[in-house]
Order: structure tokens, then sequence, then C-alpha cells
């Protein structure tokens, strides 16, 4: 496979819906934001002083500013962008909303090593009692009896870890994203979607929420290896000036092993598109990815968030390993 050596993730058989995606997003977007975000090192301050709520229009003494707003969830690997147009009862509010993505996306950030608030998230069964951690030497996967969550496949060669997953709101998890997108977005941008805007302000998931036919969807993309996406990005893409071949706004959340690409809800912008069908390609992330860190292709699929109603995460993550070898395990706290 002489392309995989040059494009890490990139196979023949994803190469095609590569180009295409190439072709369509230079054709039709440009980009608005493309930014690499650190997780350790000194804060960089988007915003400036007299402080006012992006969201809420607010500023004190109506509202309070004491709160580091996280641009990007810290659960994304975010340790350093934070911005200074989120009042602390907005940010409370999206906290809600990021519990979500963050339960959404537990066992596959255990497996893919981001560092999050505290750390690697832990990964425990219901009885939690047999657990995966990221040990300074590994992964240690804790393995009670009476309590199991691996299985070992000696031919395939693989290494399935399957915990009861925690269960989270689709759309809540949806409404992190956009939350995310519209904290990036310049003023210019935040001027076209006011109905975003509008439902951020709302504490629950439903209440304004909007109805622009595209259903929520989620394209999500996963790469094996040791976080072959080592810095988080934040990509947005907006659609030419003139233009009509898709929506206005579209962005990419990209860390560890993953990237998950939604349409930003803009109906004014996109009112032409809502009796259309459109079929909009993955962005290719494969610029995002480290050669040295890629373990296998990239796969992506796509995801409903629709539902406002809580459903339950991945259950189990697969790995793929080359050998198994017998070591004395450390002694289990
Ligand atoms: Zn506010």
């Amino acid at each position: 496979m002489p392309v995989e050596a040059h494009f890490p993730g990139l196979t023949p058989m994803n190469l095609k819906m590569t180009v295409q995606g190439i072709a369509y997003y230079t054709d039709h977007y440009d980009i608005a934001i493309n930014r690499v975000i650190a997780a350790r090192g000194h804060n960089e301050i988007l915003g400036h002083e007299p402080k006012i709520c992006r969201f809420c229009s607010r500023s004190a003494p109506a509202v309070t500013f004491r709160k580091e707003a996280h641009a990007v969830p810290e659960l994304a690997g975010n340790g350093t962008l934070v911005s200074l147009y989120e009042c602390d009862e907005c940010n409370a509010r999206f906290a809600t909303f990021e519990d979500d993505l963050g339960k959404m996306t537990l066992l596959e950030r255990s497996a893919g090593q981001v560092l999050g608030k505290g750390g690697v998230p832990s990964a425990k069964t219901g009885q939690k009692k047999s657990r995966i951690d990221m040990g300074s030497r590994g992964f240690l996967i804790q393995e009670h009896e009476g309590d199991p969550i691996t299985a070992i496949d000696h031919n395939k060669k693989t290494l399935t870890v399957t915990i009861s997953p925690h269960a989270y709101r689709p759309l809540g998890a949806y409404k992190a994203l956009v939350k995310i997108a519209l904290t990036l977005m310049d003023e210019s941008d935040i001027e076209k979607v006011p109905e975003a805007l509008r439902w951020l302000r709302e504490p629950d998931i439903a209440t304004h929420q909007i109805n622009d036919g595209t259903n929520y969807s989620c394209i999500r993309s996963w790469t094996p290896g040791p976080m072959p996406i080592a810095h988080t990005r934040v990509m947005l893409l907006r659609r030419k000036p003139g233009d009509q071949a898709g929506p206005m706004y579209v962005m990419v959340l990209a860390f560890g092993n993953m990237t998950f690409q939604v349409v930003v809800p803009a109906p004014q912008e996109d009112k032409r598109l809502s009796k259309n069908t459109i079929s909009l390609p993955p962005v290719p992330v494969f610029a995002f990815l480290e050669k040295g860190r890629v373990r296998g292709p990239t796969r992506f699929w796509t995801k409903s968030l629709a539902s406002p109603a809580p459903e339950k995460g991945e259950p189990s993550v697969v790995f793929h390993f080359d050998g198994v070898t017998e070591v004395t395990p450390p002694p289990v706290t």
C-alpha cells in the first residue's frame, strides 16, 4: 500500500472518498478556522476586556466571569485555550452538554489516551471492580473474577474490552459541538447564526432546537494507534460567497483517535437547502494524523445525534496487537 506511506490512515479503499472530499470542499468552501490547540502550556486567551458574554450578551454586574471558560472542552484535550466571553451562568449550562459529549466518548477516550481534566479517563464496569487505566508504562487493564471485561482473539490478534456504557443524550453532545464552533467563530460569522445562539441559551436540549433538515448528523472517524491526532484541532469551513452547494458552516473537531464533523445550524443561510437532499462528503482528516502513530486505516461512519432521550454509549473497544507477552502484573490497589 504505497499510498499509506505518504498519507497515514489513507488506504486505496478510502482514497476515492478522500479525493472527492478534497475536491468538494476546495470548490465550495473557505477555511474560516483551522486551529491547533495545545493540551499543556501557557493559556491562550480569546476576547478582550470589558467582558461581554457572547452567548447571553450580558456583562458585569448582571453576570460574573470568575470561572475559566474553555473554548473547547478539556475532555477533548484542550488545556490552554480559554475565552473571556463566556459568563459563569452560560459556562455552567454548557457543562451539562459537554457531559453528554464526555459520556458518549468515554471508552474511546480511555483507549485513545486523551488527557482530560483529571488526566486520562478511566473506564470502569458497572460493578466497578474491573477497570482500564493508563499507567506510566502503558495500558493497565484490571480484570477481577466474576467481572470479565476482556476477550482475546489470538487468531485475529485482537483484545476486546467491554464495559457497561454510560447513558448520554445525543442531542446534548451535538449542542456541545455547536457550542465549540460558536465560541471560536469570528463576530461576523456569529451574526449569521442567531438561531443557534438562541438554542444554546436554553438549559434543556429540545427547546428552540433547529430543524434544518440535517437531522443532527455527525460524520465520525476513528484511526487506530496511540493518539494519531496528537494535537486537538478545530476546523470551521465557511461556504464560499454566492455558492449554494452545501450548508453555510461545517465544523470538524479532531482529537486523539477521533474526528466529529457537524453542520452548524444556520437556517437563514441554509434556507434554500431545506427542501433538497444534499450529500455532504467527509472532510478529509488525513492531514491531521501523525504518520508514526497510525496503526491502521481510518474508518468513517455517520451517527445521528438527533435524539434528546438518553442512550447508551459504545460498550466495547477493540485493540489490535502484534503479540502477547506474559508478565508479572503490578500489585493491584
Ligand atoms: Zn452568558
